[in-house]
Parts: C-alpha cells; sequence; structure tokens
C-alpha cells in the first residue's frame, strides 16, 4: 500500500485538501502504452486531491519511485510526428524566453523524448545539449545524431555541474515526477545566473478540461499531479525562481490527432480516424488551445 504524501509544490497536509477525482484504475488494461506519451487517452487516474493553499491537484498516495522509474522504462514510444508538432509550437512559445537570456551556450531537456526540441534549440544557436528520458524505446526512435545527446534514466540533479545551464525545459513532465518541487529546486541551482527554467504542463482549470472532466485526457494514470496557472507560478516562486510568468496557449497538431483524444465511443473514433489517416484533411496541422500552460522563470543574475 502506498503511503500518503502532503502537497508536493507547499506541504499542505492531505487532511485539509478535498478530493478532486476517486481512483479509477483497472489493472487488467494498463499495458505498455499506458505510460507512453500522447497515447489514445484512457481516462484512469489515481485518486487526485485539491491543494486549498496552492491550488495543485495531486495523488496523495502516489505509487513508489522505484515502480515509476520502472513503467517508464518500459514505457512504448508511438509519437514522433506529434513530437515534432509539438516542439515547432514550445519552440515558438519561448522566443521572449530566448531573446532574454544572456547567452545560448548549454540547454538541458527534462524528459526529452526523441530530443526533437533540443534539435530545434540547436538551430536556435545553443552549443551544447542535453536530455534526459527514461524510456529506452523513446531514444532507439531518436535519430542517430541526436543519441549522443541523451541520457537515459530518471532526472537526477547531481548528474549535473551547478550553475552549468542557460536553459532548462521540461515539457508535459511536471505532472509525471514524482516531486515536482525538486526538480524546480534542482533547475535553480543548474541555470547560471539570468538562465531561465521553463516549463509545459496541463491545465486543469482551463474550460477544455472543465467541460471534459473524467474524460478530459489529463486524467491519466500517468499523472501524480495536475497543475493550474496559479499552481506551477507557486512552485516557480518557493523554488526561488524570478520574474515568473504562466500564460495559456495553443498546440499545434494534426486533425487526426485530435480526432484521437475526443471523448467518444471506441468504435466510432476508429472510423473517424480511419478516415482522417487516409486524406489531406486529417493531415492538416490545426492550432487549439487544449487548455496547457507554459511558465518560465529565471535565476537572479
Ligand atoms: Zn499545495
Amino acid at each position: 500500500m502506498a503511503t500518503t504524501r502532503n502537497c508536493p509544490v507547499c506541504d499542505t497536509p492531505p487532511g485539509k485538501a478535498e478530493v478532486f477525482l476517486e481512483e479509477n484504475i483497472d489493472q487488467s488494461r494498463i499495458t505498455g502504452l499506458s505510460f507512453a506519451s500522447r497515447k489514445e487517452p484512457e481516462y484512469m487516474c489515481h485518486r487526485f486531491m485539491r491543494c486549498p493553499t496552492c491550488d495543485l491537484v495531486y495523488v496523495d498516495a502516489p505509487p513508489s519511485q522505484d515502480a515509476l522509474a520502472q513503467a517508464y522504462h518500459q514505457a512504448d514510444y508511438d509519437s514522433a510526428e506529434e513530437g515534432n508538432d509539438a516542439a515547432a509550437a514550445y519552440i515558438h512559445a519561448i522566443r521572449s524566453v530566448l531573446a532574454r537570456l544572456p547567452e545560448r551556450k548549454r540547454a538541458l531537456e527534462i524528459g526529452t523524448g526523441t530530443a526533437v526540441f533540443l534539435e530545434r534549440l540547436k538551430n536556435e544557436g545553443f552549443a551544447e545539449l542535453v536530455g534526459v528520458e527514461p524510456s529506452v524505446q523513446a531514444i532507439a526512435s531518436a535519430p542517430e545524431h541526436r543519441k549522443p545527446w541523451i541520457r537515459e534514466g530518471i532526472f537526477v540533479e547531481s548528474d549535473f555541474e551547478p550553475a552549468s545551464f542557460d536553459l532548462i525545459c521540461c515539457f508535459m513532465t511536471m505532472e509525471h515526477v514524482l516531486d515536482p518541487k525538486s526538480v524546480s529546486d534542482a533547475a535553480l541551482r543548474l541555470l547560471k545566473p539570468g538562465g531561465a527554467f521553463v516549463t509545459v504542463t496541463h491545465d486543469y482549470t482551463s474550460w477544455v478540461n472543465r467541460v471534459l472532466g473524467k474524460k478530459s485526457p489529463i486524467i491519466d494514470i500517468e499523472h501524480m499531479q495536475l497543475f493550474s496557472t496559479k499552481s506551477i507560478s507557486y512552485l516557480f516562486r518557493t523554488s526561488g525562481l524570478v520574474d515568473v510568468q504562466a500564460e495559456r496557449f495553443a498546440n499545434r497538431y494534426s486533425l487526426r490527432y485530435w480526432a484521437r483524444l475526443l471523448p467518444l465511443p471506441q468504435a466510432l473514433k476508429s472510423r473517424i480516424g480511419a478516415f482522417l489517416s487516409g486524406n489531406a484533411l486529417g493531415r492538416q496541422k490545426l492550432s487549439f488551445n487544449v487548455g496547457n500552460t507554459i511558465a518560465a522563470g529565471y535565476r537572479k543574475v
């Protein structure tokens, strides 16, 4: 049985939190894809509590770090095209952050997948690229020239020199880690003065996620916590990052991919998917705000 934890952002005990969503897990439906990125939604989850202090929604009795590390190590990988689309949206969203950096020497991405976003940073002039990724399949899917950038495993602060990065990114990963505060604290210490930490997280308070409710793709067995713009900003500030900004932004994906996320019966979804994958309409890229937040904070100069 898992032990309960306090709010992983502000440390408020779970006794003060209210239940946000009860547990819904069917062990027989857990597969290798359950821990893959951008899979078809399964709508399973651990019990979520909502913290009255910092607005975070979090699993109060999460699996152990070992169990999570094991699940991600073995996770399937099936999202090359979407990863590419996401990287394009992220690079666009962080333009103002890049413009503010004192220099563009070293960048770190936590949860790098195939390092497709690091490739974008290389094109922006970064000289040294480092990615951390637990899924061996994701790394195996990376083009050969990107593989030397990727370290296999879970992010560990002590693997890196303090004050050695100009930019640290963590996209769609803060929900998955057991201790988001330790990641944010580590980012502050690993950044050079003036360097930036940037995250993209789902926003459970966005209208899309509220309308979809239990059928939102954010209701996921992989998610150990869910942020809002308020709670991600709270996290950045408690870690000591300054000039913190958090705002909603739109992702651009193919229509075929959006269709996969719809809360429709599986048979109908398969028919729509088959129709869209056979034609140009399905490949059409659409920008749509699915309720994601981009947050940035800086290490004080
Ligand atoms: Zn809290």
